[in-house]
């Protein structure tokens, strides 16, 4: 993949009226036009999952900052995290910023770091709610969805600073979060499918931090731990996670004192659909203007 055609796809979106720059790489506004497609992919991901009594829940794209040290993100991502800073300052502090602002000079030194932190995925709100004693014997199931931030600002489109996760996440059993992460690998593959887009499952690791970092994503590959499924978005010639199916073990039970049915620490699984990007896939696969994508796939999106 050379650099100018993934440039040439950004341009060709931002032309089409699709999305727009917001001012800082990796940052876009969304029209309307591309907003009816992210409603079409999250309705179609909703029937997908529909029937497996989720529960379905919604957060703010922020976590207190509590939760982003319990799910171990700073030791794993540290470079990926974006925090949120306040003013709590008096009438001098006050003036003392408006004189950096006013000098063109780096003025977040007067502010304070918040009680939240921005969310880099949308399932980790859910896993403080599985505590409090053992689990049902089926184990819990969310649906969950929303906007997520990784400081990774690129070029590339694909690669956002914000963007939209939507999860069906279960914890319970070591043989349910297997069961769970199966059927999300057949029915995951089978909804790109639908929508016409040509994807393959592939074995992969995170982008852990650091030389410690190494070892995980050693270890994760062996254990084939993360599955993504990936397909051409900015270019045809290479491929890109459009959605994971994720099994961390015991990781979350551990971290949050999780308890199965029978007392044992939970274990859990999540099925990721990286809604931003599937709509790039999209429109990367069946042209910019929505209105002349296949019937089928119409079909699919906007029954
Ligand atoms: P990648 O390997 O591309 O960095 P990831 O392994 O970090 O992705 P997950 O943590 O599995 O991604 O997140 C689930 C999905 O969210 C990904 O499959 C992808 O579609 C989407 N996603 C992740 N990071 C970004 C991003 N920076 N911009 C847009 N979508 C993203
Ligand atoms: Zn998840």
């Amino acid at each position: 993949m050379t650099d100018d055609s993934i440039g040439a796809f950004r341009d060709e979106l931002i032309d089409s009226g699709l999305v727009i720059d917001a001012g800082v790489e990796g940052l876009y506004g969304r029209t309307l036009a591309y907003e009816e497609i992210v409603s079409g992919i999250i309705a179609l991901t909703t029937r997908t999952g529909a029937g497996d009594g989720a529960m379905a829940v919604h957060f703010p794209p922020l976590i207190p900052r509590w939760l982003l040290e319990r799910t171990d993100y700073l030791k794993s991502f540290p470079d990926l995290t974006g925090s949120v800073h306040t003013f709590g300052g008096d009438d001098k502090r006050h003036a003392r910023l408006l004189a950096l602002v006013d000098g063109g000079h780096d003025w977040v030194e007067v502010l304070e770091p918040a009680e939240v932190v921005l969310r880099p995925a949308a399932c980790h709100p859910v896993y403080p709610l599985c505590t409090g004693g053992p689990l049902p014997t089926q184990g819990r199931r969310f649906e969950v969805q929303g906007w997520c931030f990784r400081h990774e600002p690129s070029a590339d489109p694909a690669r956002m600073l914000c963007f939209r996760m939507h999860e069906f996440v279960y914890v319970g059993d070591p043989d349910g979060a297997g069961a769970h992460s199966e059927l999300w690998l057949k029915r995951g593959a089978e909804m790109f499918e639908s929508m016409g887009l040509d994807v393959d499952v592939v074995v992969a690791n995170d982008p852990f931090f650091g030389r410690a970092g190494k070892f995980l994503a050693a270890n994760q590959l062996d254990d084939a731990l993360k599955l993504e499924f990936v397909s051409p978005v900015s270019s045809t010639e290479t491929r890109t996670a459009i959605g994971s199916v994720n099994r961390h073990q015991d990781h979350f039970g551990l971290t949050f004192g999780i308890e199965s049915a029978d007392g044992e620490v939970a274990h859990s699984a999540c099925f990721a659909v990286g809604v931003d990007r599937t709509a790039l896939a999209l429109l990367k696969r069946h042209g910019l203007d929505p209105g002349r994508w296949p019937a089928e796939v119409r079909a699919r999106l906007w029954p």
